[in-house]
């Protein structure tokens, strides 16, 4: 491949996995993807797709720079190559950009300085989006590295949905305020949405449910985000896969007080025991679903609050747009869980909002309408592209560096 529009490396490094896509940015083609998995542990993996061939390795993988080395040789070794794929840029997701990260970035050592310094913010992710970043800057030190920050289109929302109601002292010292997360998915999707539509961006206001394993809700306005559902960490806003999502800060209180909880063991609860899991037992949707037809009260339970969590959002970001042009379906749940789209929207034809149960019904690989023809919002899903949206920015940084 050595077309001159060239390919970028999208690289989400977490603490124990590197997710890696080379992209076309123009087509949106993925030219090989994979991911290198149990990073430290006695096992690791790695798994290397290009088209339909799969190629997987068993072998311990002592860290992120051995674990990156490995898939540059799988690129070398079974392709495609990365000096014929025209490598123009690398593109790293980032977590967290805190108050000072309003768009991409081409990485130097400030930049690294700066991640390294919001770690408090996201304790669970910058350290590792910060080592994939680091390691991908040695082995690949001819190519411009950008970083695309998860908080980004968030950076200026409006004070009224950022700020949360608290000493402002205490929210200024430890900056403390709503950062958001997705974002690159929201922003992706919302831009999409109105093209789909055939709407001018600017006259578009959009609701978009991201729902995957983690799952959160924005309020777009002509392109730009007013509300979002997850706040200073990816913890707040709808249930999901292990996170509680919004709940009652003096439940912490009451389990500290009188349960003994720890900090820790409240973070542990919260994070990895809460949500869909902590409810039914699953974590994963098709399993909660299986478990309720199979009469479990719990399971039908989670599926309620899953729903109803989801449905509270539509409505509060209905008043803060005033208008609702589009509502957009993402991710794995979003564009695959035909119940769960009917379940958050059932009952909302007074607000203008309709589905139609046929062109919901399944699952959908591209964009589709599912509303009827006489709702006043339109309902859609939408799939999203996080690496494609990361590598289009990736593109646009590097070509004005
Ligand atoms: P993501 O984080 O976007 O990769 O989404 C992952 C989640 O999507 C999984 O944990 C499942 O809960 C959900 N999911 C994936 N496929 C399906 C499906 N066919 N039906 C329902 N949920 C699904």
């Amino acid at each position: 491949m050595s077309d001159s529009t060239g390919s970028v490396l999208v690289v989400n490094s977490g603490s124990s996995s590197i997710k890696y896509q080379l992209v076309d940015p123009t087509t949106g083609e993925a030219r090989a993807s994979g991911i290198v998995e149990r990073i430290g542990e006695a096992a690791g993996s790695v798994r290397h797709e290009v088209g339909d061939a799969v190629t997987q390795r068993e072998l311990p993988v002592p860290d992120h720079g051995v674990g990156l080395r490995i898939v540059l040789g799988l690129f070398d070794e079974v392709g495609p190559s990365l000096a014929d794929a025209h490598v123009v840029a690398v593109g790293h997701r980032v977590v967290q950009g805190g108050p000072r990260f309003s768009g991409p970035v081409l990485v130097d050592a400030e930049v690294e300085r700066q991640i390294d310094e919001l770690s408090p913010l996201a304790p669970l992710h910058n350290p590792p989006n910060l080592t994939g970043i680091r390691v991908a800057r040695e082995l690949l030190p001819d190519v411009p590295h950008v970083a695309v920050f998860d908080t980004a289109f968030f950076h200026d929302l409006p004070a009224a949905a950022a700020t949360y109601a608290i000493d402002r002292d205490v929210a200024a010292a430890y900056q403390v305020r709503r950062y958001g997360a997705h974002g690159t998915s929201h922003q992706y999707v919302s831009r999409e949405v109105a093209a789909f539509l055939g709407r001018p961006l600017e006259d578009t206001n959009t609701i978009v449910l991201h729902l995957g394993n983690g799952a959160s809700a924005s309020a777009v306005r002509g392109g730009h985000a007013v509300d979002t559902s997850m706040g200073l960490t990816p913890l707040e806003g709808l249930v999901m896969g292990t996170r509680s999502g919004d709940i009652d800060p003096a439940v912490l209180i009451h389990l500290q007080r009188n349960a003994g909880m720890s900090v820790d063991e409240i973070d542990d609860l919260l994070n990895r025991r809460s949500g869909l899991k902590g409810m039914s037992g699953e974590n994963d949707l098709r399993a909660v679903h299986q478990l309720a037809a199979d009469g479990d009260e719990h399971a039908r339970t989670a599926l309620e609050v899953y729903t109803h969590r989801i449905k509270k959002y539509v409505g509060a970001y209905a008043a803060v747009l005033g208008r609702v042009d589009a509502i957009a379906f993402t991710a794995g749940v979003g564009e695959n869980d035909d119940q769960v789209r009917a379940g958050a929207l059932e009952g909302l034809a007074p607000l203008g909002i309709e589905l139609d149960a046929e062109r919901n019904a399944g699952r959908k690989k591209a964009p589709t309408i599912i509303s009827t023809d006489a709702s006043r919002t339109t309902v859609v899903v939408l799939p999203t592209n996080e690496e494609l949206a990361i590598a289009r920015q990736a593109v646009e940084v590097a070509g004005a560096s």
